[in-house]
């Protein structure tokens, strides 16, 4: 079986978020288990450009049948672990700051950035004669893939034949655009009619009305979207895709996200050595600036600073976390407001509280080792990564019990005999600091707290166990 993967984003070369990892790794998660042959189409951004991995250029390409007034661009390829990972290489578009935009705004062309990445992987992998069983296209950058393969190829295109699986991964991002913005991408009157959305061209809209099937990134999160309250409008054109809708949880990436191995963290532990956690816990707080007895509940975060992730949650708390006894450490990026807040936090919390707007690998690596509890209190999560890299951590997640991160942590209060992290329902506060005041109280029981971040490393939510799910969904596609 062939696959390709069109992305937005993939890591080692480019990354915001969950989306370069979930690139990244099931391409070879796919390959070691049932040998497919999964390839990764993304832009040369500048980010990957600077990556440091060796990136090649393959050809220039231009005049491809159905693509023949796409501007020429060049392709590149790199690989890693056998897999193949394609590049468009496209200066004006792509070799720049910010993949999406600054913190401030939208990079203004998108809709001409991803229309072109769309229109320029399918140019490709006629160019290089790829020709996928199944195209499988991720959030709303890629989402216009299935409407250049019905309008753009002619009957005969052995890209015709492709079936499209288009994952949401976040469906309050839709790529709207007003419809003069969209004049040059390609797409006819016709066309851009059937992708209009409260009279504005949606590009998600198209991927969950034309693609073969449609998957989310946890169970949970693909029941959620159906409703008003999550569905951010979509609920209506999603029921009307039911029987095309999946939900497949990501995976963790364990040979990034392991202590035994991690090169990132100071020392390497393991379900065995647990007692060793500390020395990361006492250098993360040394480097954070804190200065709190190691013996002190620590907490910690990463993620994108913005509503969904309830950053505000997070801040309205920071005075009861400390009067608890618990130092904080934040890492993250994103909304302006947010990170002023936490800057002015961080000023005047100085010695118990430790922040970074960065992003910045190594300390999310630093983070997952050294602190005792991780938080996610989010208002929705497809499927949220950093509660599984905590669990192969021995840190514990305090989480809010939405999509995958439902799916994944079961609270121990409620279930002591299979309990792996603490869950609350209502997103605020008040929710929110009852159940970290449940887990500093756990963590004061050393024994009791020991069995719990023992429990949590033993899970499996390796790629492998998603990658067979990808499988049968690829299969059953198509058809
Ligand atoms: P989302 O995709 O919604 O941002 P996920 O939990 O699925 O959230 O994935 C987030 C990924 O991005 C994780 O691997 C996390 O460690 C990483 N990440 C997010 N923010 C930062 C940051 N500021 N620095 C380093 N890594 C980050």
């Amino acid at each position: 079986m062939k696959i390709l993967l069109v992305s937005s984003e993939v890591a080692p070369f480019s990354k915001t978020g969950g989306l370069a990892d979930v690139a990244g790794s099931l391409p070879t998660a796919l390959r070691k288990l049932a040998r497919v042959d999964a390839r990764v189409v993304s832009p040369l951004y500048r980010m990957a450009k600077t990556s440091g991995f060796k990136i090649e250029k393959i050809k220039e390409v231009k005049g491809v049948p159905g693509f023949k007034d796409l501007a020429p661009f060049d392709l590149l390829q790199s690989k890693i672990n056998s897999t193949t990972f394609y590049f468009i290489g496209k200066d004006e578009y792509y070799d720049r700051d910010g993949l999406y935009g600054t913190s401030q705004t939208d990079h203004p062309d998108n809709p001409q950035r991803f229309s072109f990445l769309c229109r320029a992987a399918l140019a490709a992998m006629t160019d290089v004669e790829f020709y996928p069983d199944i195209i499988h296209t991720n959030d709303w950058e890629t989402a216009l893939i299935p409407v250049y393969r019905n309008i753009a190829l002619s009957e005969n295109h052995p890209l015709k034949k492709s079936k499209v699986l288009f994952s949401v991964h976040n469906l309050a991002y839709q790529g709207l655009f007003p419809r003069e913005k969209t004049s040059d991408i390609g797409l006819t009157d016709q066309a851009l009619d059937s992708i209009t959305q409260w009279g504005k061209v949606s590009f998600i809209k198209s991927g969950i009305v034309f693609s073969d099937a449609i998957n989310t990134v946890s169970k949970k999160y693909a029941k959620e979207i159906l409703t008003q309250e999550f569905g951010c409008g979509l609920e209506g054109l999603l029921k009307n895709r039911k029987n095309d809708l999946y939900g497949i949880l990501n995976g963790a990436d364990y040979s990034d996200w392991n202590p035994e191995t991690d090169k990132l963290i100071p020392v390497n532990y393991d379900a065995r050595t647990l007692e060793k956690k500390a020395v990361c816990k006492s250098k993360l707080m040394s480097e954070m600036g804190l200065d709190l007895p190691v013996t002190a509940p620590l907490i910690g975060s990463v993620g994108r600073l913005t509503e969904q992730k309830g950053v505000d949650i997070i801040t309205d708390s920071i005075d009861e976390i400390l009067n608890a006894g618990a130092g904080l450490i934040l890492l993250g990026k994103g909304e302006e407001r947010y990170e002023s807040v936490l800057k002015r936090v961080a000023a005047e919390k100085a010695g118990k509280v430790g922040i970074s707007i960065d992003f910045n690998n190594r300390l999310a690596h630093m983070i997952e080792a050294g602190v005792d509890m991780f938080i996610m209190p989010s208002r929705y999560e497809p499927c949220g990564l950093n509660q599984m890299y905590s669990l192969k951590y021995g840190t514990i997640p305090v989480v809010r019990a939405t999509g995958g991160l439902d799916d994944t942590i079961i609270d121990y209060s409620s279930d002591p005999e299979s309990g792996n992290g603490f869950k609350f329902e209502k997103a605020d506060a008040g929710d929110f600091i009852d159940t970290v005041k449940r887990a500093i109280k756990s963590f004061g029981n050393k024994d009791e707290w020991s069995r719990l971040q023992r429990r949590g490393m033993e899970l499996d939510f390796s790629w492998k166990r998603s990658a067979r799910e990808y499988v049968s969904l690829y299969k059953k596609v198509a058809g």
